[in-house]
């Protein structure tokens, strides 16, 4: 495994390139099993580079970016035990020049959610991915399920500015008791860490709501929001369809199921991606990807 700092440092992906189709994994560090999952997935596909870089363009004022955990050495620890070809970690200003004039804003899927309780958060998103697709030119970049509208803002915009990259969601990894692992789970005190499960039985009761063939959204958003009630403050609960996050119409086909809390010292955010089909028999629902067909190949 290579670890790479300098742009320059990057002509070593020319050898991977060689070696097959080139696999992005963009992480911010302090990595857990959710990360792991993506690097084991994306290894499947190619040489994997796995990038580890806090981007400070996605974080609001008053956010965590200052205080965001940074755990270089341990994660090149945990990657060192896995199919990584690449580690690219670079500095801030081996990604920022400090004079650039153009960012990447995200269109309607970037509307509400995190992008409502976040202004200019995709946007920040955004133009980092470009950036790292930019220095590392992946045949395939592979994302979290977890950071679901985050996903689609990304494939909208390889569509929309004909990018040639394949995106990959792989679903969401979740502690034995259902709390879906995130880097900010170590903000939360033992207490905290109780009732951070709010947000994971919120959306089970909201998919076993949609499986007794509940329609309304407001129906299904007031018992998520009613499991959420103990947390210091609910961002959101909502249910959107896939993948153009649209607030009205059937909830059938692709159906995304979204909480964000505030608990402790953390921002919590958890999703369920539903495939939801009507037929005679009632209503049926099973779990899906959010990109492509679900066929990692
Ligand atoms: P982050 O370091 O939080 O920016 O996340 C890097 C990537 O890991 C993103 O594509 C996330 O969606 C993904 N990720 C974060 N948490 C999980 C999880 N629990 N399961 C699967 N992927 C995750």
């Amino acid at each position: 495994m290579k670890v790479l700092r300098t742009r320059s440092d990057l002509a070593f992906l020319e050898e991977l390139r060689m070696r097959g189709r080139l696999v992005l994994v963009p992480t911010m560090g302090a990595l857990h099993d959710g990360h792991l999952s993506l690097v084991r997935e994306g290894a499947k596909l190619g040489p994997v580079v796995v990038t580890i870089f806090v981007n400070p363009a996605q974080f609001g004022p008053g956010e965590d970016f200052e205080s965001y955990p940074r755990t270089l050495e341990r994660d090149l620890e945990l990657l060192r035990d896995l199919p990584v070809a690449a580690v690219f970690a670079p500095k801030t200003d081996t990604v920022y020049s400090g004079g650039e004039e153009v960012t990447v804003q995200p269109g309607r899927r970037g509307r509400g959610l995190c992008g409502g309780d976040r202004p200019g958060h995709f946007a920040g998103v955004l133009t980092v991915v470009a950036k790292l697709f930019g220095l590392i030119r992946p045949d395939v970049a592979v994302f979290g399920r977890k950071d679901a509208q985050q996903c689609l803002v990304i494939d909208q915009m390889v569509a929309d500015l004909c990018m040639s990259v394949q995106l990959v969601d792989i679903p969401t990894c979740r502690e034995d008791d259902g709390l879906a692992m995130s880097s900010r789970n170590r903000y939360l005190s033992a207490r905290d860490r109780e009732r951070a499960l709010c947000l994971s039985s919120a959306l089970r009761k909201g998919r076993a709501l949609v499986a007794e063939g509940r329609h309304r959204r407001e129906a299904i958003v007031s018992a998520m929001r009613e499991e959420l009630r103990d947390t210091d403050g609910i961002e959101y609960a909502e249910v959107r369809n896939v993948p153009d996050l649209e607030t009205q119409g059937p909830l059938t086909g692709r159906v995304l199921l979204a909480v964000a809390a505030r608990v402790g010292a953390a921002r919590l955010i958890d999703n369920f991606v539903l495939q939801v089909e009507e037929g005679a028999a009632g209503v049926t629902v099973t779990d899906s990807c959010l990109l492509g067909t679900g066929d990692i190949s």
